[in-house]
């Protein structure tokens, strides 16, 4: 099964009267086909023409289906013209709430917050896992969309493998992960393929992990995003309709020039940051106690302050986060009373308060001193 045959097949689809061919209408785009011979392509539209090709699309999907060896099929329309630009950001001040959004961004899902990190390896997958069960713990009805498509990692953090099931035509039932609802790109395509994403694909992936998972009813979709603030990472902050984004950053100085750069990428979309997760920040001892900062220490509070971003807290460099996330065993799952659940309950609490305006609805009560 290769690329050409897929481009054979699709030759017998026409997209109009006069009969011209899907293959050759130059409409094709982003063709591959994954080591398990799953088949991807979009098809580009202008977003006025997404009546006339549904029937398109829906028609080139079959004859690929039908092909001999196909084991699935993922096609999608696309547009290259990004959605239309919304008024310029009004960054929030620390603590206050963010500005709210107009509409359902998702029918049935009250917030979406995009967790994203400047560059890899800080410890944003393993952040966005613990912080999506902490913000459950308080009583939300919480799912986490795997949107990392350079390195799916959630489905190693939550121990969860196997593909979701197909509910009915273009529906997946999103996967369980200790009580909170979990679809990864890692669950749907082989992450080498997924390097090679360009920008329309990349839309048109995290576009069916939102539109086509049985969600439900969520308070909050929180969405691992791709390391980096490229294209990729824009596209899809443009293509999600975030309610706000949490950005996870060390206590390096680099990393915290990264961590600039993300919320500048967010602010260039209207997104609005709701804070800055210093990340593998103080290091205590398991031995003598003794704390060290061995990436320096207080980098992200001062950054976010002259950023004019809430700080949302630090999470401690911790051999227990460690080795819970890498056994698939998340450590606000498996230790919930412990003091690193403590840490992520604590943050997860500030980010529903800046996000929402209020206490999540189960919450311990608030001792108010008038
Ligand atoms: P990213 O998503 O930014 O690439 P990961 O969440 O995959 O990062 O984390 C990278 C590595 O760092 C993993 O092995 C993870 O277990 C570890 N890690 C993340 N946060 C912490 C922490 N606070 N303490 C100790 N190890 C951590």
């Amino acid at each position: 099964m290769t690329r050409d045959d897929v481009l054979k097949a699709l030759s017998a689809v026409t997209i109009d009267d006069a009969g011209t061919s899907l293959s050759a209408s130059g409409r094709l785009s982003q063709v591959v086909v994954d080591a398990t011979n799953r088949v991807m392509f979009s098809i580009l539209i202008d977003p006025s023409e997404a009546a006339r090709f549904e029937p398109i699309r829906s028609r080139a999907e079959g004859t690929v289906l039908a092909m001999p060896g196909v084991s699935g099929v993922f096609a999608s329309l696309t547009s290259e013209r990004g959605p239309s630009q919304p008024a310029p950001p009004q960054p929030p001040a620390p603590g206050r709430a963010a500005p709210p959004r107009t509409g359902p961004a998702l029918p049935g899902v009250r917030h979406i917050v995009a967790v994203a990190s400047g560059k890899g390896g800080v410890g944003k997958s393993t952040t966005a896992c613990n912080l999506a069960l902490a913000l459950s713990a308080q009583g939300l009805k919480v799912g986490l969309l795997d949107a990392d498509i350079y390195g799916p990692s959630v489905p190693k953090l939550f121990g969860l493998s196997g593909k979701p099931k197909v509910i009915e035509e273009r529906l997946l039932a999103p996967m369980d992960g200790y009580g909170i609802k979990v679809m990864s790109i890692g669950f749907l395509i082989e992450p080498e393929t997924a390097m090679i994403w360009r920008g329309p694909m990349v839309q048109s992936a995290i576009t069916q992990m939102l539109r086509e998972v049985a969600w439900g009813e969520l308070d909050i979709l929180i969405v691992d995003m791709p390391p980096g603030t490229g294209d990729a990472q824009l596209t899809m902050a443009q293509a999600t309709p975030l309610s706000g984004a949490v950005i996870v950053s060390t206590p390096q100085d680099l990393a915290l020039i990264d961590a600039r750069r993300g919320v500048t990428m967010f602010r260039k979309v209207a997104v609005p940051i709701l804070g800055v997760i210093e990340n593998m920040a103080t290091f205590v001892c398991p031995n003598c106690g003794h704390a060290s900062h061995i990436f320096g220490h207080g980098g992200a509070r001062a950054e976010a302050a002259r950023l004019d971003v809430p700080f949302l807290g630090e999470i401690p460099l911790n051999m227990t986060i460690r080795e819970t996330s890498d056994s698939g065993r998340p450590v606000v799952a498996v230790d919930p009373d412990g003091p690193q659940a403590k840490v992520y309950r604590e943050i997860a609490a500030l980010l529903w308060r800046n996000l929402a305006g209020g206490p999540a609805p189960r919450a311990a009560p608030r001792i108010v001193i008038e």
